[in-house]
Formats: structure tokens, C-alpha cells, sequence
């Protein structure tokens, strides 16, 4: 029985270490008492941030794998922090401006507009990182052609290091490259903003100019870490020209402003504004409405920083592994380098007359 307990933890994936909870020795002292299994997961590195939901995939798996368990009791032991110091490695020593790309809802095309924005600048000579951190649906290592790849890790003085991968000249890292789709629901809550912290902390960024940080859809716990985490300079907020979106965007903007954020709103982003015929790339057809970003800029005091049409190119480049923008010559590739110039541009005005972001310390 005993064996068989081990046999279903052996399925069990440590995320970061990619190998399986029993061949890393993280279980311990395994019990079998009539209906209930009990056991220890003693974590291999301090601050393990994936050890607790660890903890409730195993309780899923022999639940529902062994006949007639009712009851899982795990214990979880973390190892000590070799200093007690909390602060993030220093990684983030060398990165200028940071700029989150948020959307009030889902499908607006948040993750099209970080990852073509973090090309453009990239073609306008800049040093460039791009973060996933969308923890409902990281899709950026499938726009960048690098799905299933897993950077190098390594210890350094008792820490965790690991290499953003490079791509197209960009330092990439991303959620996806930690965690499987199927168990993307238990990571999320205060374990995405853990998962979170050290997906940012962990990497060595190196000289960055800009890091593009692709957020998570809405207005949640999890935007909240990231101002907690990182001096964050400005946030672009992407909408498309619908009501319910663009009611969507409205939340985030306000979010963003609100004292407990407060970061600077370097602009809106419309996508999908208007469709032109491959044929008639005169004719704009304004299929989802026209106008709905400039109106809420009007209403919110911001700008519209650009306007992405809609382009079948796009939804293949979303497949094909190659962000549209690097096709320079073409018109959605020229939208793409007007947007990346704005956002220097706004990002300029901002470090002119504001202080650098504080990462946000919260009151209780
Ligand atoms: P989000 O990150 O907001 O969930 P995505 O960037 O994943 O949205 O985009 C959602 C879908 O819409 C993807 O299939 C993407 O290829 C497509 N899409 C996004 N922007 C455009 C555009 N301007 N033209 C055509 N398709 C687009």
C-alpha cells in the first residue's frame, strides 16, 4: 500500500525542478492508518513557493487514485532561510523602466499587445525583457515559438538563480514555463502572487531598458503583489472599442490611480479598432464600434497610445511562433513601432516629473 502511495506521489512534478516529488525526496515518514494517509513534504530550497500546492495535488491525486482513503493529512516542513533578509537578489539592479501591460478583461488581446510592444522596442535598439505573468493563460512561450522550454537554473549561495531565455533578442520568462495548463487552477489565488515573486526575483535580468510585464486579466490580488514586488514605472491598459470592454478598462485605469497602486497610466491601447481588406487597405471597417478608447480617455484625463487593427497575420503569428511585429515592413509591423515609440515617449514624460514607482508597502 505503501509502495503504491509512493508509486502515485511519483507522478507529482515539482514544477521548477521538473522531476518527480519522490526522486527529489521531498516526501517523508508516509503513514497508513485504516482510511487515512498522512505524510511530511520537507521543501529542498528555503521559501519554496510551489510546496503547498504540491501539498494539495498530492491530497487530489491519492484521493482520488486509492479506493477507499478518506482522509489525506500532509504536513509541510519548509527549510530555513539562510538569511533572513526578504529583499529580491538584486536581480532587478539592472532593469530602467518597468511597464505592465493590463486589460480590465480577458481576450482584448493583452498578451498580443506585450509581446509585438516588447519587439518594437526591441527594434528601436533598446534592451528588452518580456515577463509572462499571466497565470490563467500564459501564452507567450507559444507566440515565441518556445513552449516547453525550461530555463537553466541554478543555486548561488544558498539562492535559486535562473536565465531568461533569449528570443528574437528578448530576455523572456514565463509562468508557462513552470506550470502545466491541467493544474493551472491551483496555482492561482495567494499562490500565483508566490509563483509570481519568484518567476520576477529569481531571474537574472541583466542591463534592461525596458521590461514588458504581460499581467493577468483584471483587477486582483495578484496586481496588487506585483506593486508590492517590483517598482513598477507605468501601465498600459489595452481595451478594444466595445462598451463592455472598454466598462472593463475603465475598472482598471481607476485601479491603477487608486492610493493602495497608484502607478502611473502611461496610456490606452485600442486593439482590434478597425478592419481594412487586404484588397482596400484604404477601407476601415469599424466592426467593433468607434471611437470607445478615445471617449474613456477623454472621461479618465489619458491618452490613446495606439491603435492595432484587426489582422489575420495576427491570429497566426499567436501559432506560428513569430510575433507579427517583426515584420517591420508590413502595416500592423509599422502600428507596432508607433505604439513602442509612444510608450518611451510616455515613459520619458513620466520619469521627467514623477519619482521613481516605491514598490508599495501595504498598511494593514
Ligand atoms: P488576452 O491576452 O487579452 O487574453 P490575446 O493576446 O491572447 O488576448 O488575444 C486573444 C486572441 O485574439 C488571440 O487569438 C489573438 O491572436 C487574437 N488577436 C489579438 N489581437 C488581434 C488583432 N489585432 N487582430 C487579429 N487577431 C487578434
Amino acid at each position: 500500500m505503501k509502495s503504491n502511495i509512493e508509486k502515485i506521489l511519483s507522478t507529482v512534478i515539482h514544477p521548477e525542478f521538473q522531476k518527480d516529488i519522490i526522486t527529489l525526496k521531498i516526501v517523508n515518514d508516509i503513514k497508513l492508518n485504516g482510511d487515512s494517509v498522512s505524510l511530511t513534504l520537507r521543501s529542498i530550497k528555503a521559501k519554496d513557493a510551489f510546496i503547498k500546492s504540491i501539498g494539495k495535488i498530492a491530497e487530489q491525486r491519492i484521493k482520488s487514485e486509492i479506493p477507499g482513503i478518506e482522509k489525506v493529512t500532509i504536513e509541510i516542513k519548509e527549510r530555513a532561510t539562510a538569511s533572513k533578509k526578504d529583499s529580491p537578489p538584486g536581480t532587478l539592479s539592472g532593469v530602467k523602466n518597468i511597464i505592465a501591460v493590463a486589460s480590465g478583461k480577458g481576450g482584448v488581446g493583452k498578451s498580443t499587445i506585450a509581446a509585438n510592444l516588447a519587439v518594437g522596442l526591441h527594434q528601436m535598439g533598446l534592451r528588452v525583457a518580456l515577463v509572462d505573468a499571466d497565470i490563467y493563460g500564459p501564452s507567450i512561450p507559444k507566440m515565441f515559438g518556445v513552449e516547453g522550454a525550461l530555463p537553466e537554473a541554478w543555486e548561488e549561495d544558498g539562492k535559486t538563480y535562473v536565465k531568461p531565455l533569449d528570443v528574437y533578442g528578448i530576455k523572456l520568462n514565463s509562468i508557462g514555463f513552470y506550470i502545466k495548463p491541467e493544474d493551472a487552477l491551483i496555482w492561482r489565488g495567494p499562490m500565483a502572487s508566490n509563483v509570481l515573486t519568484q518567476l520576477i526575483t529569481e531571474c537574472k535580468w541583466g542591463d534592461v531598458d525596458f521590461m514588458v510585464v504581460d499581467l493577468p486579466p483584471g483587477t486582483g490580488d495578484i496586481h496588487l503583489t506585483l506593486v508590492q514586488l517590483l517598482p513598477v514605472t507605468g501601465v498600459v491598459v489595452v481595451t478594444t472599442p466595445q462598451n463592455i470592454a472598454i466598462a472593463d478598462a475603465r475598472k482598471g485605469v481607476s485601479m491603477f490611480r487608486s492610493d493602495k497602486i497608484d502607478v502611473t497610466v502611461l496610456g490606452l491601447v485600442e486593439n482590434m479598432s478597425w478592419f481594412s481588406p487586404p484588397d482596400m487597405p484604404d477601407k476601415r471597417y469599424y466592426i467593433f464600434g468607434k471611437g470607445g478608447a478615445e471617449r474613456l480617455a477623454g472621461e479618465m484625463d489619458v491618452d490613446v497610445i495606439g491603435q492595432i487593427p484587426i489582422v489575420e497575420a495576427v491570429m497566426q503569428s499567436g501559432e506560428n511562433g513569430k510575433p507579427v511585429a517583426l515584420d517591420k515592413d508590413s502595416v500592423i509591423g509599422q502600428s507596432f513601432q508607433e505604439l513602442a515609440h509612444a510608450v518611451v515617449h510616455q515613459t520619458n514624460e513620466r520619469n521627467k516629473t514623477k519619482a521613481p514607482t516605491k514598490v508599495v508597502q501595504i498598511k494593514k
